[in-house]
């Protein structure tokens, strides 16, 4: 395992009047640099050569390292590259999808802006259970066996990308003929059965807040919240429900985009609560605690009940819904402040306080 006192060891290297931002060309990349500039930093995107089209129309990356697969990170050569351009690399969803949490705590010796440990608890299932309890939060019900379904569930295949592959099943025989039809369609292997979640479907919608958790600033920051565009969830309605049993549909969950919304007021005290209890828990279990963003996923029931299924310990994706302003942001700021430039701001105000250890790992 990589130790704070290693990555600052790295940061002595560095000349922080040049300090990039840099991260894997994909998923909020472009929040991310546009944040950067906007607070003055140079960015660096490690990018797939097919991608970089993205970076000639919307020019945010003054340098673009190329690789073949994200999981180059990890090469010598791209490391050396990354620090010699004095880089903190900022973590998103690509990190994890494409690079496993033990690859990035022990073998990245890049500084990271946010808490690395946490990383492991936001991608296994039963440490985020463990967290997200600790922290008082209203969670699904997890079933162990297909035999114990009693109610309608959603079942989440190992390392599945944004929901890929995902089905509700309300039985155990439902469970095993759809489970069938999953392999069949290439999406699962007969021996990752035993290690589909089996949890509690919450009728509601989805509703997903931003949180920044400032070290500089010792504060938890309520900044957007969004909603999915889910493929072919979103869909479905649009079938009337004879063709839709005539058909024998089911709904899968592959994210395709987000879209901003706005709560009713009411439900903010308690969304605030629980970004605050989830930092606190998060000190105790894997101190400092979350340096930066980090979102819950939530499901808003019509008993106003907010059950939250996962967390996610990073930038995510949704947050470039408040590209340029979300709502939230703007009452704290007023316009122009968003995920990626509130990330820059921390590294800028903590530069100027001598204080860019506290913030990395
Ligand atoms: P990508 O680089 O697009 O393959 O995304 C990396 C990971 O982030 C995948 O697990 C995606 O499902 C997830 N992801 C990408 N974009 C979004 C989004 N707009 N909202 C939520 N999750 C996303
Ligand atoms: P995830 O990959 O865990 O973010 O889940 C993908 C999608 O599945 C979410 O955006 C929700 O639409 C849906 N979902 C996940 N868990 C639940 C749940 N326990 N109850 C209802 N819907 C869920």
């Amino acid at each position: 395992m990589i130790t704070r006192e290693e990555i600052a060891e790295i940061l002595k290297t560095y000349d922080l009047g040049k300090l990039a931002i840099g991260t894997l060309g994909s998923h909020s990349a472009l929040n991310i640099f546009k944040g950067a500039k906007e607070e003055g930093f140079k960015t660096v995107s490690i990018c797939k050569k097919s991608d970089a089209i993205i970076y000639k129309k919307f020019p945010l990356a003054d340098e673009i390292v190329f690789v073949e697969d994200f999981s180059e990170l990890l090469n010598d050569n791209v490391q050396e590259k990354l620090r010699e351009l004095n880089v903190v690399l900022v973590p998103h969803g690509s990190f994890t999808a494409y690079l496993s949490t033990e690859e990035i705590t022990n073998k990245l010796y890049v500084p990271m802006l946010g808490n690395r440990q946490l990383l492991h608890w936001e991608a296994d299932r039963k440490k985020q259970k463990k967290w997200l309890s600790k922290a008082g939060l209203k969670l699904p019900r997890t079933f162990e066996k297909p035999e114990e379904i009693n109610r309608l569930i959603i079942a989440k295949l190992p390392g599945a990308k944004g929901g890929k592959g995902y089905f509700l099943a309300n039985s155990r025989e439902s469970f095993h003929k759809k489970v069938k039809e999953i392999i069949k369609r290439g999406l699962l292997s007969e021996k990752d059965v035993a290690h589909i979640h089996l949890q509690e479907y919450i009728l509601g919608v989805n509703v997903y807040p931003h949180y920044f958790s400032s070290i500089i600033d010792d504060d938890v920051e309520f900044l957007g919240v969004d909603k999915r565009y889910e493929s072919a969830v979103d869909a479905i309605g649009r079938i009337p429900a004879e063709e839709q049993l005539e058909i024998g549909i089911s709904p899968t969950y592959t994210i395709v985009g987000n879209m901003p919304i706005t709560l009713r007021e009411s439900l903010l005290p308690e969304l605030i609560r629980m970004g605050d209890n989830v930092v606190k828990a998060s000190r105790e279990i894997a101190p400092p605690g979350i340096i930066g963003p980090f979102c819950l996923e939530t499901v808003v029931t019509d008993n106003l009940e907010i059950y939250t299924f996962e967390i996610s310990a990073r930038i995510v994706a949704g947050t470039n819904v408040g590209l340029g302003t979300s709502p939230y942001a703007y009452l704290k700021y007023g316009e122009n402040m968003y995920m990626g430039r509130r990330i820059s701001l921390e590294v800028k105000n903590a530069i100027k306080q001598k204080r860019v250890n506290e913030i990395i790992t």
